[in-house]
């Protein structure tokens, strides 16, 4: 079995659709085929959720009148004549979201709201199959999607319930599900973040034990650096599952951050691939390493800096375990960590308890706050190792660096800076690492 996850603009408009089609008829054997929402969608939906949670039922109905017509455009295009089935399905779909809009405003009927882009889609692509003569079996997500920890999700449990959910259903070699949905520790509908069409890929590759997992995007493979603030990046075309995970975790946007983790145990490869020009080499995850050194840059946003200053403290045994137990009862946890002999300086990304987080620490001493910061992750197997890594060290001539972890692992190396900054800590480092580098082999 493989798994085959199309994100947002794969998905983005009926010439894409086709496209899909065209790359799923190419893949042989069985595979599940993971649908994101239509690039946009889900933005709109969230725009759709806030105009609902502010009373704003009016402005909402707007909206969804807009990605109903998206929607019956696609339909047109895709499936001209005989649609009114699938017309009719999903106009009842989308009376049923009007009616979420009239209940209460809750945390359930906005995790509904916000799946509904993935649910209305695999619906029309899996008809759209069906009329081309691709057959396939719809499977609903939330029958085997069951992830109580976002962090640790049961993939046993997800296989389990999956396999009992196909005994009832038509055997094909496409079948076609929803990515981003979940259903929670209390049994609710909910979601796995932004992005999570990914991770939705990965769960169930482990729970099934997948050959392989394809991720189809808009951009060929994993860039050495964010294409969106740096110029003449490049794709890679191997990482290992250190490396991609730590580049997720730490902002990549191409991967949603906890990508990687449910596969790296079962030693499942991750093929990245460009929708748009599936023949290009694109970038596969695995545990070879292939190549060691520098790989890659990326940038984690709205991190929260704290720091602890006390004079009674760090050499006292003790001190950072009673720090840590603060974070700890809060549930949140820390991503970079520093010392000195009078203070200790940590980054969360999650400030959700930052108000307890802050009550418990003022017992320790003085605490101070800095919001907006910028973890950027420089990673690759062995960098430290290498003595070019130290040229990182020249950026901090002109831009002020507000923490380093370094030596932590011999991977990588994380600076934090101020969010203002990071596209010119982004650049400079892209350029002292990669670009000069290079000049100077070729020279
Ligand atoms: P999808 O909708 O397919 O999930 P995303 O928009 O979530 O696609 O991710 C792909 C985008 O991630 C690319 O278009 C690119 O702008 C952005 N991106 C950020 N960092 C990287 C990187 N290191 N390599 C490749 N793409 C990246
Ligand atoms: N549609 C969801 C989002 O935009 C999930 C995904 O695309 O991965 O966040
Ligand atoms: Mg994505």
């Amino acid at each position: 079995m493989k798994v085959l996850k199309f994100g947002g603009t794969s998905v983005g408009s009926a010439a894409s659709i086709r496209n899909v089609k065209k790359i799923i008829s190419g893949v042989e054997g069985e595979k599940i085929v993971v649908l994101s929402a239509m690039a946009g969608v889900t933005n709109s939906l969230v725009q759709i959720n806030e105009c609902f949670k502010n009373g704003n039922v009016q402005e909402a109905s707007v909206f969804t009148d807009l990605l109903k017509q998206k929607h019956l455009e696609v339909i047109r295009e895709l499936i001209p004549g005989d649609n009114l089935s699938v017309n009719n399905h999903v106009l009842q779909s989308f009376e049923k979201l009007e009616e979420i809009l009239h209940e209460d405003h809750s945390e359930n009927a906005e995790a509904r709201i916000l799946t509904f882009g993935e649910s209305i889609l695999t619906y029309i692509v899996s008809n759209y199959f069906e009329y081309e003569g691709l057959n396939n079996t719809l499977l609903d997500a939330k029958k085997f999607m069951h992830v109580s920890n976002l962090e640790n999700p049961d993939t046993h449990k997800v296989g389990r319930l999956l396999e009992e959910y196909l005994k009832d259903k038509q055997k094909n070699e496409v079948y076609i599900t929803q990515g981003f949905v979940r259903i929670d520790k209390f049994n609710r509908i909910n979601t796995l973040k932004r992005g999570g069409s990914d991770y939705t890929s990965t769960i169930l590759g482990a729970a099934v034990q997948a050959e392989e997992i394809q991720i189809w995007t808009d951009i060929d493979g994993f860039h050495n650096n964010d294409p969106r603030y740096v110029e003449n990046t490049h794709p890679l075309s191997h990482l290992t599952f250190e490396e991609a995970a730590e580049l997720a975790y730490f902002g990549a946007k191409i991967l949603h951050p906890q990508t990687v983790s449910p596969v790296i145990g079962k030693n499942i490869p991750i093929f990245l691939k460009n929708t748009f020009t599936p023949d290009a080499q694109g970038t596969k995850i695995s545990n070879e390493v292939i190549r060691r050194g520098l790989k890659a840059i990326s940038a984690k946003d709205d991190i929260t800096a704290i720091k602890i200053k006390s004079n009674r403290m760090l050499m006292a045994h003790g001190f950072l375990k009673k720090i840590f137990e603060v974070f700890d009862a809060q549930e949140t946890s820390i991503d970079m960590i520093t010392t000195s002999e009078i203070a200790i300086s940590l980054t969360i990304d999650d400030t959700k308890n930052l108000d307890a987080i802050l009550n418990g620490l003022k017992a320790y001493g003085e605490i101070t706050v800095d919001h907006n910061h910028s973890i950027i992750c420089v990673v690759g197997e062995g960098l430290i190792e290498e003595k070019n890594t130290a040229r990182l060290f020249e950026v901090l001539k002109d831009i002020p660096i507000r923490m380093i972890s370094y030596g932590g692992s011999l991977n990588n190396v994380s600076l934090l800076v101020s969010t203002e900054n990071k596209i010119a800590v982004l650049q400079a480092l892209h350029q002292k690492l990669f670009v000069v580098q290079k000049e100077e082999v070729y020279n």
